[in-house]
């Protein structure tokens, strides 16, 4: 399995990062978690084709995280390639279909399939949704019990305990903020006794959060490592 960061930034720019995407590859199979703006250009500069993706696990129906599928989709269209699978949290398809509302030109041309259930397997592999605590219905995912991808969500046991060799956790905020929906450096420190991670990657951090990086790595005292675009993780 490979991983590969498309984008770590969040809903205002900064450093040139593109919106919360993450690519997985296995052996036959190719996945976006989550799909923010600029995470098409990302796959293009990747050299992976859009008729090349399987599958698109949403965490969250916000903009940062998922303003690109209507672009992938429609692009799929004009390629002339196959169903995607769209995998979320309730009322994604609702949400889906929200959009073509909004965009009538483009119903009967998307070719979609949404599935909402918490356990799934695209090809082989073992996919486990679990919910987070955000601002609206969300979800993180756990895959072949080997990658953790929280999404946004207030650090808490039960995601961070997941059985996984990599976490791939946010922190959008620094330190002394009060964030029920988001992770603090002190709200994911609180949790970390419970991680099995090898290794935490850290990322969807706000511009003041990256200011104060590497006193908040040194505060966490784990193996843990902010997350940069077009990061690649082989041989998971
Ligand atoms: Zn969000
Ligand atoms: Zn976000």
């Amino acid at each position: 399995m490979r991983l590969t960061f498309l984008g770590t930034g969040v809903a205002v720019p900064f450093e040139n990062r593109a919106q919360s995407s993450v690519l997985l590859e296995f052996d036959d199979k190719k996945v976006l978690i989550d799909c923010g703006i600029g995470c098409y250009h990302r796959l293009e500069q990747l050299g992976v084709g859009l008729d090349e993706i399987d599958a698109v696990c949403i965490t969250h129906h916000h903009l940062d995280h998922n303003g690109d599928l209507l672009n992938i989709l429609k692009a799929r269209w004009l390629l002339d390639c196959s169903t995607l699978k769209i995998f979320g949290p309730p009322g994604t398809r609702y949400f889906i279909e929200s959009l073509l509302e909004a965009y009538p030109y483009l119903r009967n041309k998307l070719s979609f399939d949404v599935e909402e259930g918490s356990k799934f397997a695209i090809g082989d592999v073992r996919f486990k949704a679990i919910p987070t605590i955000h601002s609206i219905e969300s979800q993180g995912y756990v895959i072949e019990d080997a990658i953790a991808i929280s999404g946004d969500t207030r650090a808490f046991e039960e995601f961070i305990s997941a059985e996984c060799a990599i976490m791939i956790h946010e922190l959008s905020l620094p330190f002394n903020y009060i964030a029920d929906t988001h992770t603090t450096p002190e709200n994911l420190k609180s949790c970390l006794k419970s991680c099995k991670a090898e290794r935490i990657y850290l990322t969807h951090l706000y511009p003041m959060t990256h200011r104060v990086r590497d006193e908040i790595l040194e505060y966490l005292d784990c193996d843990a490592v902010i997350a940069e675009d077009m990061m690649r993780l082989s041989k998971i």
